[in-house]
């Protein structure tokens, strides 16, 4: 059964709401979580994401999703993009390194509702959609575990150079500690793969949207790697 019920998650600094998107069924026990726009002007990113987002649902409608569900945050930093703030939000600070101290109210309405999740939902992969020079993907270091690296390979191995215009570079990384990413946090707390999915911003937008499609297309086999 497909669900698709938007809703607020929270509230900003200046009070604009915090929506979200959560695709197929409640009870699904496994969780992706995928995030955009904690840094406002990273249009790219935000490009992708959308593709992205519309892909899964198409696979939602036509296939289902079976025990996977999507938590979706299309917009954490609603005040810094109404401001045309560069990367922070109202308060001053960097959302993006404020996954662990949850200074914010963007970032803690995240947290809230994961926190309030029933037991029997358990995250299983983060994205997080930005924005830089060039199309990458970081991912965990050799921190990751076997199961972890089994998913890396069956998800973006081997497809740096598989989408026309569009190549990626896999970057791992160690989280630094205390670097309040997203990426680390959900990584640290969950034990769960959580990449940060960077969009040049000279991209092509047809080839993104293309790509990001096409990396939708994958994820539900590629989750299948996790449960070994
Ligand atoms: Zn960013």
């Amino acid at each position: 059964m497909l669900g698709t019920a938007p809703f607020t998650l929270g509230r900003s600094l200046d009070g604009r709401a915090i929506e979200a998107i959560r695709i197929g069924s409640k009870a699904a026990p496994r969780l992706v979580i995928l995030i955009g726009r904690q840094h406002p002007p990273e249009v790219t990113g935000a490009i992708a994401m959308q593709a992205f987002v519309e892909t899964l649902v198409g696979t939602a409608v036509r296939d289902g999703l079976g025990d996977v569900q999507f938590l979706i945050v299309p917009m954490l930093n609603p005040d810094g993009t109404a401001r045309g703030h560069w990367r922070a939000n109202r308060g001053a600070i960097d959302l993006n390194r404020d996954w662990g101290d949850f200074s914010q109210p963007e970032t803690r309405a995240v947290k809230a509702w994961l926190d309030a999740l029933p037991a029997d939902v358990k995250p299983v992969l983060m994205v997080d959609f930005h924005s830089t020079g060039r199309n990458l993907f970081y991912v965990q270091g050799d921190e990751a575990s076997p199961a972890q690296h089994r998913f890396l390979a069956a998800w973006l191995g081997g497809r740096e150079q598989a989408f026309a215009g569009y190549p990626f570079t896999i970057e791992p990384r160690n989280a630094n500690p205390g670097s309040g990413t997203a990426k680390n946090w959900f990584h640290a707390r969950y034990a769960i793969p959580a990449y940060t999915y960077e969009v040049a911003d000279t991209a092509d937008r047809t080839a993104t949207r293309a790509a990001a499609s096409g990396l939708a297309e994958g994820l539900l086999g590629a989750l299948a790697t996790l449960e070994l």
